[in-house]
């Protein structure tokens, strides 16, 4: 996997479990953002470092100088005073999305797989199944979920950041469930094959059908569907980069491509 948790703990280990009295047992994994639009990965970090004793987490994601940055900052498998609640009490870990690390759309697609890929991991670490937002005891939790069910304060983040970058609550939930597929492994099997193919597909649907096609770029590789405004859509909703070309435009692309063949 192409990810790296970088280790920067801030707060005293066993810190929570201490001070709450805890009871070994931490069964879910919690899903935040920050909430704060302008403070970067390192800021929320720094920040933590002098306020622990007033709420606490132990990861965040972001990105930090155009790359992801993944860090943690307290220990797991311990609780944590995060979602303001008695499930604080079931915190194995809770995770940050650093909101005012992203300043564009692609910042956001390169920071969310590893969002998603960070919650997985810690999950199957704990031994806790991939569920995310029922009432079971086990399993992965938003921070909405549980203030809208008694188990936490009034905050509803992580989704309308999740929302502002394009994804849904729905989308949020599949990929917590069934992961996102890796980005190098679709690129290494597409791109090669991958765009000539596409390109000559494209050209043939043009001349039998005399319309125009929209090309894909699906993480690094090329996905190809006849025009379709509900498609478009989905797609923008999902935050999928994508170009549309013409026939003309297609022509030149396939000549620098090397040309039809
Ligand atoms: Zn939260």
């Amino acid at each position: 996997m192409g990810y790296t948790i970088k280790s920067d703990i801030v707060v005293p280990n066993g810190y929570v479990y201490r001070q709450s009295a805890l009871q070994p047992g931490f069964h879910q994994i919690h899903m935040h953002s920050t909430g704060n639009p302008t403070a970067s990965v390192q800021n929320e970090r720094d920040y933590l470092a002098g306020h622990y004793n007033a709420a606490n987490y132990t990861h965040l994601v972001g990105i930090t100088n155009g790359a992801v940055d993944i860090r943690q900052v307290m220990n797991t498998n311990g609780g944590a005073w995060d979602v303001g609640g008695d499930w604080n009490w079931e915190t194995y870990a809770a995770i940050e999305f650093s909101e005012g690390s992203i300043k564009s759309q692609a910042d956001f697609n390169k920071a969310y797989p590893a969002y998603i890929w960070l919650a997985r991991y810690l999950a199957k670490q704990a031994g806790i199944t991939y569920t995310i937002d029922n009432l079971n005891t086990i399993g992965i939790k938003s921070h909405n979920y549980a203030s809208a069910t008694g188990h936490g304060s009034d905050h509803v983040d992580p989704l309308p950041f999740l929302a502002k970058w394009g994804v849904s609550r729905d989308k949020f939930n599949r990929d917590l469930v069934n992961g996102i597929a890796e980005q190098k492994e679709e690129t290494k099997t597409t791109k090669k094959a991958g765009i000539k193919d596409m390109l000559l597909f494209k050209a043939d649907v043009d001349t039998n059908f005399g319309s125009k096609a929209n090309i894909y770029f699906l993480n690094g590789g090329i996905v190809i569907r006849i025009d379709s405004v509900s498609t478009y859509n989905e797609l923008k909703n999902s935050g999928v980069p994508f170009a549309t070309f013409t026939k003309k435009n297609t022509e030149s692309l396939i000549d620098a491509n090397g040309g039809l063949k």
